[in-house]
């Protein structure tokens, strides 16, 4: 589940070359390279988007514990 989120990619466009590059979640706030002009580009992200996607992470997080958590207690059971 967690890798639905990292794997979603968000557009973006280079400050220098106008270039469109497609941006990984899990790369936002990375520094990142521009394949075309090699330019650091540091992703322009709306912030809201940035946030809710935390937030969605964070919530799949607690979902996999739940479902460790839930698993161990199965094998206790049976
Ligand atoms: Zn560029």
């Amino acid at each position: 589940m967690k890798n639905i989120i990292d794997d979603t990619s968000i557009n973006s466009v280079c400050p220098s070359c106008k270039n469109s590059i497609k941006i990984k979640v899990k790369d936002i706030g990375k520094n990142m390279t521009c394949p075309k002009c090699s330019k650091n580009v540091l992703p322009e992200v709306d912030n809201d988007f940035v946030k809710e996607s935390e937030r969605a992470k964070k919530s799949f997080d607690e979902l996999d514990k739940t479902l460790k958590d839930f698993k161990e207690r199965k094998d206790d059971l049976f």
